[in-house]
């Protein structure tokens, strides 16, 4: 459905404007909260017939920011285009991982901040550095004794001899070739892209996530079995 907002806004030496048309066909996605919502047009700078920038709020968050236009030639009426930045949005993970491995969570942080940044060459080059993190973390807490051996293994060799757990295993080591894909000068998987990449290394969080929960429970429980 598309909405039309009347508002009324300023010239560039702050003289008054008069009224122009908005028009909305779909929510925008707020630069600061990240919902996908309906923004309030507050008034607008002219810079040109086809620009102008309009100062936006929030409904959810309250935050404003600014919208850069087009102008539709049959109406008259400005659509907004782009907006301004706001805030990045990192993802969330449960205390269970942030405890196993903290860099992972803080490398994983960074590539997805690069990301917004529209750093395409090298998220993908942290992404895989924050897989690295996650697997050898994940297998130094269940072989304490083999520390220093695991991190100075190539990731690929630590994923074939010290992982047992058979989903982990296969996933991570798909994760692995599509982020090292990221690393190199050709890329062998050519229908496999950065999403691609995310997906099997969040599928490797929940697999690991899940071990973890299991022997938390199995081991509670246990103990109080014996009480
Ligand atoms: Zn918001």
């Amino acid at each position: 459905m598309v909405d039309y907002e009347k508002i009324t806004g300023f010239g560039l030496n702050g003289s008054f404007n008069p009224e122009i048309i908005l028009e909305t066909e779909n929510d925008l996605t707020c630069p600061f909260c990240h919902k996908s919502i309906e923004m309030q047009p507050l008034s607008y700078v002219n810079f040109g017939k086809y620009n102008n920038q309009i100062l936006l709020k929030c409904k959810s968050c309250k935050n404003a920011f600014i919208g850069y236009t087009t102008r539709n030639n049959n109406t008259g009426h400005f659509i907004i285009i782009k907006l301004s930045k706001g805030t990045h949005k990192t993802s969330e993970f449960s205390k269970e991982i942030i405890d196993l491995s903290s860099t992972f969570v803080k490398i994983y942080g960074e590539a997805e901040f690069a990301e917004q940044e529209n750093l395409m060459e090298i998220c993908g080059v942290g992404y895989r550095k924050a897989l690295e993190f996650l697997i050898k973390d994940y297998l130094v807490s269940i072989k304490p004794d083999e520390e220093e051996n695991i991190k100075k293994k190539f990731l690929g060799q630590c994923i074939k001899e010290d992982i047992g757990n058979t989903n982990i295993k296969q996933i991570a080591e798909k994760a692995t070739w599509l982020g090292n894909d990221e690393t190199h000068y050709i890329k062998k998987w050519e229908d496999k892209d950065l999403g691609d990449l995310k997906k099997l290394i969040n599928i490797t969080v929940h697999y690991i996530l899940m071990e973890l929960q299991t022997k938390t429970y199995l081991s509670d429980m246990e103990d109080n079995k014996k009480k």
